[in-house]
């Protein structure tokens, strides 16, 4: 789809844009949304909010996201988007509708997931872009991540009511849009409803963090489980928000090299995780282990979510984008 990368730069908002990235987003109809921004002062990435063609990381009601697939996609057609993935958390099903609503439009609709992982203790998410839903061993491990799930719902519901906080697992249960997933999200958004939280970021620093009622000890997939699985569906796959995992310099080196020796293949330099220094710090890494760089707005809700579908900067100069080998 895209070309590689072009010898001209310009450095705007921080960042330096490629030629690609910039010829894409002012010649597509990205531009028209840009346009738009231009004139809004609020937008939280500063009075000329960036737009890009690609997002590559986002969420439904399949998983922790309130639009369906349908409005997803709606709401990436108004927004002039080229390319959507749909990410949801350990689960493919909303791919097929997604599809559907992008028939006969400019919009390519790519079919993703974001695998849950645990990796030296911690909780780490894996993108798969261009997965193949109907492959069977990504089907099956996308299935026992999901039960697993219930089983820590379970949990936290109980760790709350040690903690005070009673019916917090049947109040989640009543913001989960699929039978087949429950997240800290719904609690969260439980948690809000009943007052004890002002907003998403609240309701995660004082009760999702380890050591709070929301937080219990889980076993997600394994890194190289999600890796071979993506691969065996014939996807790529992507670290999703490297920063936002709290490792230390020497702690994400051991994790890149691993990594890469699974033949992992990109990691998220364009995130709302991420600061424009994190952001230039993970192109930095990407250069440094061989990997591709991603972008996605990580987008959930319209009004919780920090950015809204494709407002994105573009990828720093110097990495290959994800892209760069479809
Ligand atoms: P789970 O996979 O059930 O552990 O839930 C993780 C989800 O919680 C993530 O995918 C985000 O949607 C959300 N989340 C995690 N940290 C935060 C945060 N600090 N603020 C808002 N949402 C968060
Ligand atoms: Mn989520
Ligand atoms: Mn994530
Ligand atoms: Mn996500």
């Amino acid at each position: 789809m895209a070309g590689p990368l072009g010898g001209h730069c310009v450095y705007t908002n921080g960042i330096f844009l490629t030629e690609f990235a910039r010829s894409a987003s002012h010649n597509g109809r990205a531009a028209q949304v840009r346009a738009k921004h231009d004139a809004d002062a609020t937008h939280p990435l500063g009075k000329i909010a960036p737009m890009s063609p690609f997002d590559l990381h986002t969420h439904s009601t399949i998983s922790d996201g309130t639009l369906t697939p349908t409005r997803l996609v709606q709401r990436a057609l108004a927004r002039g988007l080229d390319v959507l993935a749909l990410t949801d958390h350990d689960d493919t099903g909303g791919i097929d509708e997604a599809r559907r609503e992008a028939e006969g439009t400019p919009l390519r609709v790519l079919p993703g997931v974001e695998i849950s992982v645990t990796w030296e203790s911690r909780t780490l998410h894996i993108v798969g872009l261009n997965v193949d839903p109907g492959n069977d061993t990504l089907a099956a491990g996308l299935a026992a991540i999901r039960e697993g799930r219930d089983v820590r719902a379970r949990r936290i519901g109980e760790s709350f009511a040690k903690a005070g906080i009673h019916g917090a697992f049947e109040g989640a249960k009543r913001y989960v849009t699929s039978e087949r997933l429950v997240s800290r999200t719904h609690f969260a958004r439980f948690l809000i409803e009943r007052g004890h939280a002002r907003s998403m970021q609240d309701a995660f620093k004082r009760y999702m963090r380890a050591g709070r009622p929301g937080h219990v000890e889980h076993a997600w997939a394994a890194l190289g489980d999600a890796v071979s699985w993506i691969h065996a569906a014939g996807g790529q796959a992507v670290i999703a928000h490297p920063a936002r995992y709290g490792l230390t310099a020497t702690r994400m080196r051991r994790l890149l090299g691993e990594y890469r020796d699974l033949r992992g293949d990109a990691i998220e330099v364009i995130s709302p995780s991420h600061t424009l220094a994190e952001a230039e710090d993970s192109a930095r890494c990407a250069r440094v282990f061989g990997l591709l760089a991603s972008t996605g707005s990580d987008f959930h809700d319209p009004d919780e979510s920090p950015l809204d579908l494709g407002a994105l900067p573009p990828l720093p100069m110097g990495v290959a984008p994800v892209w760069s080998r479809w």
